[in-house]
This record gives C-alpha cells, sequence and structure tokens, in this order.
C-alpha cells in the first residue's frame, strides 16, 4: 500500500541547487526503505565513474560527507580504487580510475526508478507481478530508441534533464498494453561501470546508457532483442 511519497531519483544525487522539481511518486514504508538503502550506496559509489561536470562537484561536496557516515562503503571504495584504461566510443582508450562496484543494487535501484516513472509521467500503476527489467549497456541502442519513438505518439513520449544534466532520460509508453514503458536513462554524463562484469586486461566498458523496461512478462523478450 501506498502511505508515503518518494523521489523517484534520490535528493541526495543532486547538487543542493539542483533539487527542485524532482519527479516524485507514492512508495509504500517496505519498498521506501529498501530503496533508500540502494541509494545511499549509490550516491557514494557512482559519482566516482560519472564523467559530467555534476559528478566531480558532487564528489568534493556532497560525497565526503557521506562517506564519513558510511565508514564500510568508504573502506570498500577505496581499497578497491585502480587505474582502469577506458574505451572510448570511436576505440580511443583513456586513462580513469574505477571502483569495485556493484552493478546488482543499481539494477535493484532502477527497478523503483522504473515503477516510479510509469507513475510519475503516466499514473500507471504497476502491480508487483508486472514485469520490470534493467539492462546496463553501452549506447548502441540509440538507434532502436529512436525508431521506439518514431512510431509514438507524442504524448507517449518524455524527454527530461534533471538538474543540469545529472540525470538524463527518455521514456515511452505503448498504447496497447499499457504497462508497456521502456525508458533510457543516463547519469553523471554516463557512468563507467566496473564490477565482475569488467574485462580481463583492465579494460572497462563504459555503460553510458542503461535502459528499464516495465510491463507484462512476455516483454522479457523485447529487452532480449538488444543483447
Ligand atoms: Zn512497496
Amino acid at each position: 500500500m501506498a502511505d508515503s511519497e518518494d523521489h523517484v531519483f534520490a535528493r541526495q544525487f543532486f547538487l543542493e541547487k539542483d533539487r527542485k522539481n524532482l519527479p516524485k511518486a507514492p512508495s509504500c514504508h517496505d519498498c521506501n526503505c529498501k530503496k533508500s538503502r540502494l541509494e545511499t550506496y549509490l550516491a557514494a559509489v557512482l559519482p566516482f565513474a560519472g564523467r559530467h561536470a555534476q559528478a566531480v562537484e558532487n564528489l568534493t561536496t556532497g560525497v565526503p560527507k557521506r562517506l564519513d557516515k558510511n565508514r564500510r562503503v568508504s573502506r570498500e571504495l577505496f581499497g578497491s580504487m585502480k587505474p582502469a584504461w577506458l574505451r572510448e566510443d570511436g576505440g580511443i582508450y583513456q586513462r580513469t580510475s574505477v571502483v569495485d562496484f556493484d552493478g546488482d543494487k543499481l539494477i535493484d535501484l532502477l527497478k523503483y526508478v522504473g515503477r516510479g516513472l510509469a507513475w510519475h509521467h503516466w499514473r500507471l500503476h504497476l502491480r508487483p507481478h508486472d514485469e520490470v527489467s534493467v539492462m546496463l549497456a553501452k549506447d548502441v541502442g540509440t538507434m532502436l530508441f529512436q525508431s521506439l519513438l518514431a512510431k509514438m505518439r507524442p504524448e507517449r513520449q518524455v524527454d527530461e534533464n534533471l538538474g543540469n544534466g545529472t540525470v538524463l532520460y527518455r521514456g515511452l509508453q505503448a498504447p496497447d498494453p499499457p504497462e508497456l514503458t521502456v525508458w533510457m536513462i543516463s547519469m553523471y554524463g554516463g557512468v563507467v561501470l566496473s564490477d565482475d562484469r569488467q574485462r580481463a586486461g583492465g579494460d572497462v566498458e563504459s555503460c553510458t546508457v542503461w535502459w528499464i523496461f516495465t510491463g507484462p512478462s512476455e516483454l522479457k523478450q523485447a529487452s532480449s532483442l538488444l543483447r
């Protein structure tokens, strides 16, 4: 049962000056608690992997305070920091640093985000048995998303920029079934992930875009088309 209102993207992901008019959605107490545990972890970790100016400023202002309060995350984070080579689009390698990162926590958070955005934009209430799936991907799906968008009426599309580019997302809702929504999200200019999926040899994939699909369970097939 929804008994409170929750920010779809936690306020702590944004600089203080960028926290106005963030999307909200109803949430139950239980989900709210689980989601905010994920947010505490990710707000400390994601800015390290971002490429956007907001990520850098967040690192120098918000993150140290949060790490102070969370010594365990702090130890894990700095203990695991290491140099790596990031392969940018076009094949150029850039020097960067990566931290070990629990990708499952991001995936779990994005499932809440997908449900929240579907409600925020279209008053779509997804039930527990509705499907929400997440894909952390390189930016290869953009063309596919464009072609999906071209088939949708404008009122079923959104294109949003929160906090001066801290979060960018686009979404669409299918006319039938209405539970079918697709979201493309990037934070901090595209986060460079390094978790278990990191390849041998020190290269990291740049996962600039995250996909969220909501809908009935047949939708699993739609997301597998993108792999
Ligand atoms: Zn709940």
